[in-house]
């Protein structure tokens, strides 16, 4: 049976993954971040992955979203370039952006449209993926599209989206042999989000040591999202921007406690102590 290697992922373990810039750097250097999601009422978790792309560094970020969020997207997050698809859900995936890497899934739905085009993507698609949400509920709903999925795609499941993943499990151990087969199966890296996000791949597990309850709010996980995509598109490899996205994700949390209560911190909050979190490792 498999014998996984466990990390405990601590300051010490992401200070080296933290790619510094030089003088001469230029936003070309960064890369080009892609977040597809949205749909009528759910407009808010791509606009908050989109923010956390750029937050985090990517040198250009896209969204591409339903007609109906163009407006809200523009105003709220001038830096990013958007597209749209339909009028108020994803169908037809045709953006001509080219990017560098693909966050999918926030907000996206999972209606038969939806799931028509999003089938067709991922047919296409040859750009390194992270996926979230709906997209994660869609690969549940049709298993035969996971042998699409690029090598190294980062899927990252809260605990009900990993069980339609994986279906259920009898007790924890259970649970990370399921998630450990299903990663090597598919040469994935999984980020099974919860109070210690544990990060899978080639049979090794990262457990993250940062976070807290503060992070159990709407839109939190739209945010991971987005970081992990925009450090992807920076240059970080899929496992570093996991294992070092999860570390400063719940760090934002972990500082912001000093200052504020865990019922007042939202996802935006997040955004807000990214800066200190980073700061925070030298
Ligand atoms: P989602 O359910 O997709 O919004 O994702 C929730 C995010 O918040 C994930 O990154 C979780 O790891 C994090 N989170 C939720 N609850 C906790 C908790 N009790 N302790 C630490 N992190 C949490
Ligand atoms: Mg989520």
């Amino acid at each position: 049976s498999l014998l996984p290697t466990t990390h405990y992922i601590t300051k010490n373990d992401v200070i080296p993954m933290y790619q510094s810039r030089n003088k001469w750097s230029h936003k070309g250097m960064f890369g080009h971040s892609l977040i597809i999601g949205g749909s009528f009422g759910k407009i808010g978790a791509v606009t908050l992955a989109t923010k956390a792309a750029l937050k985090i560094g990517s040198g250009l970020v896209s969204a591409y979203l339903p007609k109906c969020g163009y407006q809200i997207l523009q105003i709220s997050v001038p830096e990013a370039m958007v597209e749209v698809d339909s009028e108020k859900l994803l169908t037809y995936y045709n953006f001509k952006t080219k990017p560098t890497v693909i966050g999918i899934g926030p907000g996206m739905g999972t209606t038969d449209k939806t799931a028509v085009g999003f089938e067709a993507f991922l047919k296409e698609n040859k750009t390194q993926l992270v996926i979230d949400a709906d997209a994660l509920n869609l690969l549940s709903k049709n298993e035969s599209l996971l042998q699409y999925l690029p090598n190294k795609s980062v899927l990252t499941p809260h605990p009900k989206e990993l069980q339609r993943l994986l279906g259920v499990w009898k007790n924890d151990y259970e649970k990370l042999e399921k998630a450990i087969s299903f990663s090597t199966k598919y040469n994935v890296i999984l980020v099974i989000k919860g109070a210690h996000t544990t990060v899978i791949d080639e049979q090794q597990l990262y457990i993250n040591s940062t976070g807290n309850p503060a992070l159990a709010t709407g839109g939190s996980g739209d945010v991971l999202t987005g970081i992990i995509t925009g450090l992807i598109a920076q240059g970080y490899q899929p496992l570093h921007a996991a294992i070092f996205g999860v570390y400063l994700h719940g760090k934002t949390a972990d500082l912001a406690l000093q200052k504020t209560s865990y019922e007042t911190f939202t996802a935006t909050t997040i955004l807000d102590y990214l800066a200190e979190a980073i700061l925070d490792l030298f």
